[in-house]
């Protein structure tokens, strides 16, 4: 069984955030991973290949974490084995006016990619039950009273868990990461990030700002997995303190889900066959007339 297993949620079981590891087992050997990774790499790039010459199912991961967990650099590292013509990347950040003024999921369901393709989602429509619920930003939308009282972070969870289903009957699998960085790993992430001349760049005092609130976030985090967790949408809970193993584990949920999908290359119909034939002998009479 692959290690893989011991990080998926499904939803059949409630999670503890807490009883997930943030490292590899000690037994776990880098070189080893690392070799593993590569090859991963490879054969996702066969499986897309077919996954876009097939055309029949979109494939969309999402990422999500805490600032300086490694989304960016994982995603660099995914898209180095995948071919950029059948892959689209995007990065949610705070609404602006026009997203604003529509509902939730309406930003991210824009950015579903045709059939065919995959896309990756730099932090998603999570994000409105992540920073949203800890710090209550609903309060401040423009939206009716009705939709700011009760439960609206239950609510938005049922919003996205329905939304993951229709994608779902339409084609479409989506899975979800949480790179799970410990709380001291990302104190020293941030001061390489201050005291590396080219790292400033990556660096935002809001960061510290929202490190405060990081038990709120854990909290947060846990409820959203528990809740939109299903056997056809996973969360992965990624240990994210070696950006190695985490690259390692996140390419093997890829390979997974592609599995899943099992795309094969299209054959062709008896017409379109006879067809290929009638162009290779014109190419082939073609070639002989000029050796003639
Ligand atoms: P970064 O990914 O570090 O460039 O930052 C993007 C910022 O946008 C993060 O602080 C997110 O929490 C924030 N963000 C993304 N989506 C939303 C949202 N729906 N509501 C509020 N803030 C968001
Ligand atoms: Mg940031």
């Amino acid at each position: 069984m692959s290690e893989l297993k011991n990080f998926e949620v499904k939803g059949k079981d409630k999670i503890k955030l807490k009883t997930f590891p943030h490292s590899p087992d000690k037994s776990v050997e880098k070189e080893k991973i690392i070799k593993r990774t590569q090859e991963n790499l490879a054969k996702m790039e066969r499986f897309q290949d077919k996954l876009y010459s097939e055309g029949k199912e979109g494939l969309v991961l999402i990422f999500q974490a805490m600032d300086a967990a490694g989304k960016d650099s994982t995603i660099k590292n995914v898209m180095s084995g995948l071919n950029p013509q059948g892959i689209d990347v995007y990065s949610f950040k705070v609404p602006n006016s026009e997203e604003i003024a529509h509902d939730f999921l309406w930003r991210a369901s824009k950015r579903f990619p045709t059939r065919g393709k995959m896309a990756i989602f730099n932090r998603s429509y999570y994000e409105d039950v992540l920073v949203a619920k800890v710090h209550k930003l609903y309060e401040s939308s423009p939206l009716p009273n009705r939709c700011k009282q009760g439960d609206v972070i239950g609510r938005r969870y049922k919003d996205i868990k329905n939304f993951e289903d229709y994608e779902y009957n339409n084609g479409y699998r989506i899975i979800k990461f949480f790179l799970n960085v410990s709380k001291d790993e990302q104190k020293k992430r941030f001061l390489e990030r201050i005291d590396l001349q080219v790292k400033n760049w990556k660096f935002s005092s809001s960061d510290v700002k929202e490190r405060a609130y990081w038990d709120d976030y854990m909290e947060a985090y846990e409820s959203a997995i528990n809740a939109t967790a299903t056997k056809n949408s996973p969360w992965y809970i990624i240990p994210a303190d070696k950006k190695w193993y985490a690259r390692y584990l996140v390419s093997e949920a890829i390979i997974e889900a592609f599995k899943k999908i099992k795309p094969e290359y299209p054959e062709l119909g008896e017409f379109a066959k006879e067809n290929l034939l009638h162009d290779r002998k014109l190419l082939i009479d073609e070639m002989n007339a000029k050796e003639d």
